[in-house]
Parts: C-alpha cells; sequence; structure tokens
C-alpha cells in the first residue's frame, strides 16, 4: 500500500461536524493491475455500479494520460467521505459473479509479502486461464448421417465414419470409431452428408478415461494407521487446524490413511484436496481415489483451459467432493473444505518456478489454519524443514515404521565404483549384473534408475580433450543417437555432431559418460532373453506414454525398465525383486546445499520400489562415495538418521531450516552488465543488511556474492547470482524489498527474486 495511498484513507475518518458542507459521500474501489503498476490504485464507482462493484471481481479502469481501459481486480470497496484529491472512475465490470472469495483475496495479499512477488501476479496465478478469460464450457455437436450419398462415390475413409455415424455421435467419437481425420468429418458435413441434430456438454473435464484399479478398502487398519487417522479426524471433528506429518516408508499404508481422511471429510459434508507431485507420475494414486470416491475432480496440465474452467466450476458449486491435482490445485476454490493432504511433501515440484515463486506446503498451511481444517503431509522421505517443525513440537508426526502385510524392506548393496573390477565393463558393475540375473531367474522384474537423459553425457576429443558444448549455455552437449545428435539440456538445441573434433582435427571422439540410452542398450546385449523398456522424457513425450509404459511393465510385458527419476515415484508393483541405482553419486555434488538431502530421499525413494510383493527383493547402489552419511542411511533405511547427521550442519550454516535464504538471479546476453548489475545489487543489499543488523541485531545476517551461478550460462544468457541469508525470513525479506525499491532496471537485463528456493542452480 502506498504513503499517497493510506492518506486517502485518513479522510474517511471522523472529522468534525463544522466540515460536513464540503464533504461529498461516495463508493470508492481499490484495484490491482495484473501487472505495470504494482501499488493499489483507487477509483469512483458511479451510482449506477454500485451494487456490481465488489471486491473478487474484475473492472475496466481508465489508466495513465490517454486514459487507457485496463482490466484490473478489485480488491476492497469502501463507502463514506470521498477524498478532496479528484478521482478517476470505474468504467465498468467484466465479472458478473466474484471470481475470489475474501479468504482468496487475503491469501493472495499474504503470498505476495511471502515470496515477494507483485500482487496482481498473484491474483492471476490462483486464477485458472480458462476462468480468466471466461471460457465458454465447451458444447461438441452431434452429428448424425443424413443417408443422402445418393450415387456419389465415398472414399472408404468416408464410408467409414458414415457407418459409424448411424447413431448420433460427436465428430470426436466418429474419428476414434472410423480411424478417419477430423477433416474427413468437416467435409462430409459440408457435403450434407453429415447433418447436426444438437449438442452435448463435452465429455466432463478431467473424467479418466482409463478404467479405475479396483483397490478393496481393507478390513482394518493396522495400528499405526489407525493412530494416524485419529490424529487426522480429532482436530477434524474439533474444528481445530493441525498439521499432521506420515512419516512412513512405501507400503506402509500411508495413502490408505488420506484415504480413509477423505471419507470422514465427506461424511461430514465436506471437501478434501489432495496434492500429488505430478499428476502423470502418479496415476496409480489417482486411481485409488477415483475407485474409492467416484467423482473426483483430477486437476493435471493437460487439460485444456475450458476444462480448467468447467473444473473449477463443479467445484465452487460444492458438487465435487474431492480435488486431486498438482500444485495449483491448492486454489481450488472449494467452498466447505474439511481437509488437504499432501503427498509426496518433500517434492521440489511444490515449489513454483517462475514468479509468483510460491511453496504449495506453505500456502496449505496458511489455507488450512484460516479454514481451521487439518493439513496431513505425506512422504517417506520428507523434506528436512518439515522433518525439523515436527521435532521442534509445531506439526504433529506419525510413524508409520512398517510396510502393511510385514513384507520386508529390501536388503541394500552398495558397490563402491572407485574398484576398478567395478567398472571394468561399462556402467553395470558385476554384481550389479548378478542381482539382475538373480531376479530374472526368479521370475522378478528390474528396475534401473539413471538419472542422465541421453546416450553419453558428453562428448570429447581423444587427443586434445576440447568438449562439445553448447554455443548459447556452455554445457556439454549430450549425445543423442541415433544421429549422433549433440542435444543441449540446458535449452534444448539440437545439433549434429562432427565426426572430427573441431579444434585439433582429429578424428573420432570419445562418447563419454553413460545416460539412459546407453544403459538400455547395454542392458539389451547382456540380457539378451529379457524385455527391456526405457522410460525417460525422450521416450514419454506424447500424451499417455507414460501409462501405457507403466501398465506394460505391471502386466510384466517388461521385464527390465531403465529410466529416469521418473520411475521412482509413487509406483507400487509387487514383482520388482531388484532396484539398481546405477550412480548413486550424480546428484550428491550439485552446487546445492539440498545435495546430500534429495541424493538420500531419491536412494531412498527408489529402494522402496523393490521387494513390495511376496517375492522379496534386493537394491544395489552404485557409487563413488559410500561412505557418504546420505548414502548409508539409504542403504538401511533410516532416514531419519540422515535427518540427524544433517541438521547440525544446517544449524551451523544458518540453513533452511535454521534460516531463510533469499537469492537473487541476473540474466543477460552481455556478462559484463550481468556482472555490474549484480555486484550494484549486492553493495545495495550489503548497505541494508549493514543498517539491519545495527537496528535489529540481526548480525547473522550474509550476502553472498555476486558469482556466476551454477549454470552459468542458459538460453545465450549469462546468470550470476547473489544469496542473502539470516535466522528471520520476515527480516529478510523487509531488507530485500527496502533494497530494491524503485531501482530501475537497465532494459537489456532482467533479475529475480526467488524467496527459499529450492533450486540452487
Ligand atoms: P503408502 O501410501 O505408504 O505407499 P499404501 O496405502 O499404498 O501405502 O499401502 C500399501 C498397500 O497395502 C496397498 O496395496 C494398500 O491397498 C494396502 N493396505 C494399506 N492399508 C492396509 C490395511 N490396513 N490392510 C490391508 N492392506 C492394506
Ligand atoms: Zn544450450
Amino acid at each position: 500500500m502506498g504513503p499517497d495511498q493510506s492518506a486517502q484513507r485518513s479522510l474517511f475518518e471522523d472529522r468534525p461536524a463544522w466540515v460536513d458542507d464540503d464533504i461529498r459521500h461516495g463508493t470508492v474501489a481499490t484495484v490491482i493491475l495484473p501487472d505495470g503498476v504494482d501499488k493499489p490504485l483507487d477509483y469512483l464507482v458511479p451510482e449506477p455500479l454500485v451494487s456490481s462493484v465488489e471486491p473478487g471481481r474484475r473492472v475496466r479502469v481508465p489508466l495513465g494520460k490517454a486514459n487507457r481501459l485496463r482490466l484490473a481486480y478489485c480488491v476492497a470497496v469502501r463507502s463514506g467521505e470521498l477524498p478532496q484529491t479528484p478521482l478517476k472512475s470505474v468504467a465498468g465490470v467484466e465479472d458478473d459473479k466474484p471470481l475470489l472469495s475474501r479468504r482468496m483475496l487475503e491469501l493472495t495479499e499474504w503470498m505476495a509479502e511471502r515470496w515477494l512477488a507483485r500482487r496482481g501476479e498473484v491474483l492471476e496465478a490462483v486464477l485458472p486461464s480458462g476462468v480468466r478469460m471466461q471460457r465458454k464450457v465447451k458444447v461438441s455437436p452431434l452429428l448424425v448421417a443424413t443417408g443422402l450419398p445418393g450415387d456419389r462415390k465415398l472414399t472408404p475413409a468416408q464410408a467409414k465414419v458414415l457407418a459409424a455415424a448411424a447413431e448420433p455421435a460427436t465428430a470426436d467419437q466418429l474419428t476414434r470409431a472410423s480411424g478417419a481425420s477430423r477433416a474427413v468429418v468437416t467435409r462430409l458435413v459440408k457435403n450434407g452428408l453429415l447433418q447436426e441434430v444438437g449438442s452435448v456438454e463435452a465429455r466432463r473435464a478431467g473424467a479418466s478415461e482409463r478404467p479405475g484399479i479396483s483397490h478393496d478398502r481393507p478390513d482394518h487398519l493396522s495400528p499405526a494407521q489407525a493412530d494416524a487417522l485419529a490424529a487426522i479426524t480429532g482436530p477434524m471433528r474439533a474444528g481445530r487446524h493441525e498439521t499432521i506429518l506420515l512419516f512412513g516408508v512405501t507400503g506402509s499404508g500411508k495413502t490408505e490413511v488420506y484415504l480413509q481422511a477423505v471419507e470422514e471429510t465427506i461424511s461430514f459434508g465436506r471437501q478434501a484436496i489432495v496434492l500429488v507431485p505430478e499428476i502423470s507420475l502418479t496415476p496409480q494414486t489417482c486411481d485409488r481415489f477415483r475407485a474409492r470416491f467416484g467423482t473426483v475432480a483430477v486437476l493435471h496440465s493437460h487439460l485444456t483451459p475450458a476444462e480448467r474452467h468447467a473444473q473449477w466450476r463443479e467445484i465452487a458449486a460444492g458438487r465435487v467432493n474431492v480435488v486431486v491435482g498438482a500444485r495449483s490445485a491448492i486454489f481450488a476454490p472449494a467452498p466447505r473444505l474439511g481437509l488437504i493432504v499432501i503427498d509426496e511433501e518433500h517434492e521440489s515440484s511444490f515449489k513454483q518456478a517462475t514468479s509468483p515463486r510460491y511453496h504449495a506446503r506453505d500456502v496449505a498451511e496458511w489455507i488450512a489454519r484460516a479454514e481451521n481444517v487439518p493439513l496431513v503431509l505425506g512422504s517417506a522421505t520428507p523434506a528436512i524443514e518439515t522433518f525439523a517443525r515436527c521435532l521442534a513440537g509445531e506439526w504433529r508426526m506419525c510413524r508409520l515404521a512398517d510396510r502393511v502385510g510385514g513384507s520386508q524392506l529390501p536388503g541394500v548393496l552398495t558397490v563402491d565404483l572407485r574398484d576398478p573390477t567395478a567398472r571394468a565393463r561399462g556402467a553395470v558393475s558385476p554384481r550389479l549384473a548378478a542381482g539382475i540375473r538373480w531376479a530374472l531367474d526368479a521370475g522378478g522384474q528390474v528396475m534401473l534408475l539413471l538419472n542422465r537423459r541421453g546416450f553419453a553425457t558428453h562428448v570429447q576429443c581423444r587427443a586434445c580433450g576440447h568438449t562439445m558444448r553448447c554455443p548459447q549455455c556452455e554445457i556439454a552437449f549430450t549425445l543423442h543417437q541415433p544421429g549422433n545428435r549433440g542435444i543441449c539440456h540446458g535449452c534444448g538445441l539440437v545439433v549434429r555432431l562432427p565426426p572430427d573434433c573441431p579444434e585439433c582435427r582429429a578424428p573420432g571422439l570419445a562418447h563419454r559418460g553413460t545416460g539412459t540410452q546407453r544403459l538400455e542398450e547395454q542392458i539389451r546385449r547382456t540380457f539378451p532373453d529379457a524385455a527391456v523398456a526405457r522410460m525417460d522424457t525422450d521416450t514419454m513425450r506424447s500424451r499417455g506414454s507414460h501409462e501405457k509404459t507403466l501398465d506394460a511393465f505391471r502386466d510384466r510385458h517388461i521385464d527390465i525398465l531403465v529410466g529416469t527419476q521418473m520411475i521412482a515415484k509413487g509406483l507400487d508393483f509387487p514383482s520388482v525383486m531388484l532396484v539398481g541405482v546405477v550412480n548413486a553419486d550424480a546428484a550428491l555434488h550439485l552446487a546445492d546445499f539440498r545435495a546430500a538431502e534429495r541424493t538420500c530421499q531419491l536412494v531412498t525413494q527408489v529402494s522402496g520400489r523393490s521387494g513390495r510383493g511376496q517375492l522379496g527383493g534386493r537394491v544395489v547402489v552404485q557409487t563413488s562415495t559410500p561412505e557418504h552419511p546420505a548414502i548409508r542411511a539409504a542403504a538401511v533405511h533410516d532416514y531419519e538418521a540422515f535427518v540427524r547427521s544433517e541438521l547440525p550442519i544446517r544449524e551451523a550454516l544458518v540453513y533452511p531450516p535454521f534460516g531463510s535464504i533469499i537469492r537473487l538471479v541476473v540474466r543477460g546476453l552481455d556478462e559484463e552488465r550481468v556482472r555490474e548489475w549484480a555486484t550494484h545489487l549486492t553493495a545495495r543489499l550489503r548497505a541494508e543488511a549493514a543498517a539491519c543488523g545495527a537496528a535489529e541485531g540481526q548480525a547473522a545476517i550474509r550476502v553472498l556474492g555476486p558469482a556466476p551461478a551454477p549454470i552459468p550460462r542458459l538460453r545465450e544468457r549469462f546468470r550470476w547470482h547473489l544469496q542473502v541469508l539470516g535466522p528471520d525470513g520476515a527480516i529478510l525479506r523487509g531488507l530485500v524489498r527496502r533494497a530494491t525499491a524503485g531501482l530501475k532496471t537497465p532494459p537489456d537485463l532482467a533479475w529475480i527474486v526467488d524467496v527459499d528456493p529450492v533450486d540452487m542452480l
């Protein structure tokens, strides 16, 4: 709120009666622009619009000297004395109903402060674009064959379509039934051979075409599950907010507890929001919710804006009891919210990577607190921040220590990659190969995890050591076969790699490092009798390909599944007897204070995939640092041991959860300019930190940098970053806000502020 704003406010306060003559009365709306001016602006509401201007609706207001009309969010309305300075008037009202409740408006105000985002940007982020565009719910015309071909010659495709159109059907249904293209249908309508005979509302958005896999509701919960459920339903019945963490290994029955907590919520006539990391990676979780509750709004990234709008309206009307979705589903407009669940709460996808850079866990906590409802977090490997809040007694932790049905956690064998015999035959050590053979011979399945896509991770000249790099990012090209293509994993640039070194002309370049593609090839060669498939973003480009591969794996058409961390998540396959982590170190040495945490989480999660059935299972972890606490803890399935070893390190460095971080990243084409601006920002932050340290006793505030970011160049732009660290997040935010207020960014540069970053690269 700007200073002139508060000056206007004070004019509404009591005044002595004798000035009454001068005073005009009226209604004033405060609005926020989606972009441009960040300050709230006041407008007079003309008499005819008074009944329709209200907070949460959008209005059209004149802006600037030219009085160009702009769409803006009305966030407050008040009546009373008008300020003496003249106000412009609201020109019109856009929405016939508020798009945002008062609670959502409050939330956006809080979010803007919490993540140093522009309020307008936050308002845009919490509303799906289909809602903002008022996309009409789609209707599809019903078509039927008119039976008028006469002596016209039909192509085979046309004949098939007309046969399918004996009964009224939508164009989609016709193309699906006949295999013909959309153009054939359109042509037949033009020729009068198909006729429109009405319309149907397009398929209920998000309604799944996958048949639900029936998961029976168990008769009894285990004692640990019953305790966890009681920890949720207790506060729920009392109308009290509480955050409950279900800390349990994969297969310990967490999802069953969520399901029963949701049942309870619905029995109170209330709604539940369930957040999952990424819908396409968690089809089984979605299926279980669908199978149990029937109408479930599944908000996934493949929905069209119109479909999202339709879902949003169903939820807002209270016709849907359960909402399952990724990060942004937290903004589902549930009027009778009774429960929020976040599954796999440690996943970094819950933080938005573009502004507003919010974290869904924090947003969920704010909402749950405001609505007095429980927030349930679940994970086998909770974020250290979450764990710490439980240890501090702020949140409640419920442990689900054992797997349901008593199946044992698999034995974990670590293979030391420093031992030359381990590397003698490519990326798969003899012990891993023996493990694969053991599982296959016993009739089991195998999952192999390698967090690097492509064939070779870099291409290097044997003679001079020159490495092929992306000219835009300076990231080493990953070799993709076939075609000898170099693909930059930073910007996506694709080039054909030369046969000879461009530097020294020596022939033949070496393909170094193994990616999933090469691993797949090695595995096929070593196990010719096994059916092998690969799952990574290269093979999973088309819609539904995840589901197809996972279904094939479940149906045992695939013996060995090779993939990136995609395969590590939320999948429950009883026949997996061996899980191999091909290189556990890949993530361990990144310039990120969470590198060890991520590695421990990944190895623990993927290990949980093995031995879930009767046959038992094993895990083989290949690593060059078997003694690292993250690897050691994962090897004995003791995530908590890792947390306890990691907490003192974080404390010593005042890293989260013992402090906050705000990261600034500057980008631009000219490295010198980028460096200058980063230096300028750093100086302003240091000066502010010094003032702050003196005023607030915050001696522990540190400004680190400026320095080239760990990824120093991306999409041609150079990247420099700096970090502000300190024990108190609110003080840091105030500091950054003051230090950057009124800064005019040079047009050739861009910079962002990331509060509590999860991506440090
Ligand atoms: P998690 O979410 O922790 O991985 P799940 O809830 O998926 O665990 O449970 C693992 C398996 O055990 C699932 O197949 C589930 O249907 C089953 N299960 C869960 N709770 C029970 C129970 N109380 N009795 C019998 N089977 C159960
Ligand atoms: Zn690049």
